[in-house]
């Protein structure tokens, strides 16, 4: 049986589970979840994100290597940002006009008196500046500790063009970066041996904490995130593969899925990261240098499922509280949202401590959130698999218009490459 037929076993079973502890007095869940699911979840997470750092920062340095030329990381960066703002800017769009015409808010006596929610995000974390500051680490052994993404990612280039302009001078570097890697890669298989018992212990404990009342009461509002997930992934993503990747979208999905299972168990698109770099490679046949560019890039600044659950949110409190929102307004939450995605972790439930920021700039009560939380972890699983899968499409689609410009890079002689193509710098 293939591993992903495990996965999805896995997952099934766990939902049937979940579902049995959620009906079960909540006596039972106290005992099972901390005693049984949360550990085996949190191992399996614990284990796959220990690889998470040293797989994107090696993945780094040999991508830079293999594109082979600062110019060609220069396209392939402008090329994914752009593309990351614009899926970004449809998906909210898409998620307001979803969420205007199913009216969540107004199916269903939401009490708004007596609630709570403690706002953590701050005003900086969706400063644009700051981002782009704070991307330059100036401990890069702190951002390693930290796990801070955007300061490796920049660290590990930066080793990366120092490795094509030393050539045969760094020599060994370069086979400590592509060994390092293998390890890592081999690993992660032996990790994901058990990624089927993982998956379901995740997805019981998930959904067994999740009141059933809470879920039926907010049924609207889950419909209108779910549906527009389904419609921004087969039709934006869908028509970006088609178009300008030249990929058939369902080839896509169907050799994507696996990826977007994983992400569905562990909700975190960091997590996920080493698994749907390899299905972009091996299965929808990205080329290496691009994948482990753009993808660790997408996991930490492209968030179009989070984006689609905040501008659902948004409008579901706004029809609570009873405020109209004005244009200026709807594109504010527009341009905020756009903005918390690229400071939003790929972590579980960081989106909703973002949305705060987004319910702030158009002055609505951030309290709101409490309505949203019960349901968010289930949620959070669906617009997570989004969010990866966003990063894939622009992977197919950067690969398909760089195709002319790569060098013939194979990937056992990225020693040999760094050193041919050191006159570039
Ligand atoms: N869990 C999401 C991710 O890892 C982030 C979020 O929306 O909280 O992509």
């Amino acid at each position: 049986m293939s591993e992903t037929k495990k996965i999805l076993i896995g997952l099934a079973l766990g939902v049937v589970v979940g579902l049995g502890l959620a009906g079960l007095p909540d006596n039972v869940y106290e005992i099972v979840n901390p005693y049984i699911l949360s550990p085996v979840g949190t191992i399996f997470l614990n284990l796959i994100k220990m690889l998470v750092v040293p797989i994107v920062f090696f993945s780094i340095i040999l991508g830079v290597m293999g594109l082979g030329d600062p110019k060609e990381l220069g396209r392939v960066g402008s090329k994914s940002i752009l593309f990351f703002l614009a899926t970004t800017a449809l998906a909210i769009m898409l998620a307001m006009g979803v969420a205007s015409v199913l009216q969540p808010g107004e199916r269903g006596d939401f009490q708004t008196t007596g609630l709570e929610f403690e706002s953590t995000a701050t005003e900086e974390s969706s400063n644009i500046v700051q981002t782009f500051v704070n991307m330059i680490p100036t401990n890069p052994i702190t951002a390693l500790a930290e796990g801070n993404m955007l300061q490796i990612i920049v660290f590990a280039a930066l080793i990366g063009f120092a490795l094509i302009a030393l050539g045969d001078k760094a020599k060994t570097w370069r086979q400590f970066v592509k060994q390092g890697d293998r390890i890592m890669m081999y690993l992660i298989h032996l990790v994901m041996k058990l990624a089927p018992y993982g998956a379901f212990a995740l997805i019981a404990s998930a959904i067994g904490g999740i009141g059933l009342d809470a879920v039926v009461a907010m049924a609207w509002y889950m419909i209108a995130v779910v549906l527009t997930l389904f419609l921004h992934a087969t039709i934006v993503y869908g028509a970006a593969v088609y178009f300008i990747g030249k990929m058939s979208p369902v080839f896509f999905f169907k050799n994507f899925y696996e990826a977007m299972t994983f992400a569905f168990s562990t909700s975190s698109s960091n997590a996920t990261l080493p698994v749907s770099m390899e299905v972009a490679q091996k299965k929808l046949g990205v080329p290496r240098s691009i994948s482990s560019f753009v993808q660790p890039l997408g996991a930490t600044v492209n968030m179009d499922g989070t984006a689609i659950m905040q501008g659902v949110a948004t409008i579901f409190i706004a029809q609570v509280f009873a405020a109209d929102l004005t244009m200026t307004e709807l594109l504010t939450v527009v341009i905020t949202a756009v903005l918390a995605s690229i400071g939003t972790a790929g972590v579980p439930g960081v989106g909703l401590v973002m949305l705060a920021l987004v319910l702030q700039s158009v002055n609505l009560p951030v309290e709101g959130i409490a309505l949203i939380i019960g349901v968010d972890r289930i949620l959070d699983m669906l617009h997570t698999s989004v969010n990866i899968t966003g990063d894939a499409a622009c992977a197919v689609v950067v690969s398909k218009l760089e195709e002319k410009h790569l060098p013939p890079v194979d990937e056992d002689s990225w020693d040999e490459a760094g050193a041919t193509s050191s006159s570039s710098l």
